[in-house]
């Protein structure tokens, strides 16, 4: 959507709120398509004193895949951008301006960006997920498998060692 908002710039203290649902069913990410319902964007502009400012809410939920788990999960995302506009820049004026050209701000390109900019590049779905068991694959948020905690007896592991059975590294963070 491009927003018209030459009216924002030229008037003090002029405001304009929005709503705007975008479709992002196409954006491939993390190996799969995890907007699978609307983008809700919901903001607001003013002019305060002569300042241009756009601060704007999106709500989405995101179909994600665990990278150690690999269980499928929903994550709800609720993020809040806030942003200068400006028609033209001037040099000495900081780049994090968003410029509005003939006063017309296009608001596809900016959620979008923003949006796209804040995803995490790793997905766990929780900070604690303990992954999968290297052996029999088992996921172990699901309750602990057979391999896992091998604690051999000390006398079977001299065995273990002769049968050269050792190497069970089976740490993961
Ligand atoms: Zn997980
Ligand atoms: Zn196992």
């Amino acid at each position: 959507m491009k927003m018209n908002i030459r009216q924002l710039f030229d008037i003090v203290g002029e405001k304009r709120s929005f709503s705007q649902d975008f479709d992002y069913t196409e954006e491939e990410l993390y190996g799969g398509y995890p907007f699978q319902s609307p983008v809700k964007c919901s903001g607001e502009i003013e002019n305060r004193a002569g300042v241009v400012r756009l601060v704007f809410h999106v709500k989405f939920s995101l179909n994600l895949v665990c990278d150690r788990c690999l269980e499928p999960f929903v994550r709800e995302e609720d993020l809040c951008f806030e942003h200068i506009l400006v028609q033209k820049l001037d040099s000495d004026q900081d780049e994090d301006y968003i410029l509005c050209p003939g006063g017309v701000l296009d608001l596809d390109e900016l959620v979008r960006t923003d949006v796209l900019l804040e995803l995490p590049t790793k997905v766990l779905c929780s900070e604690d997920c303990k992954g999968l068991c290297e052996q029999c694959g088992q996921n172990l948020n699901f309750g602990s498998c057979k391999c896992e905690k091998k604690e051999i007896d000390p006398r079977l592991a001299v065995l273990g060692q002769l049968l050269d059975f050792s190497e069970d590294d089976s740490e993961e963070s």
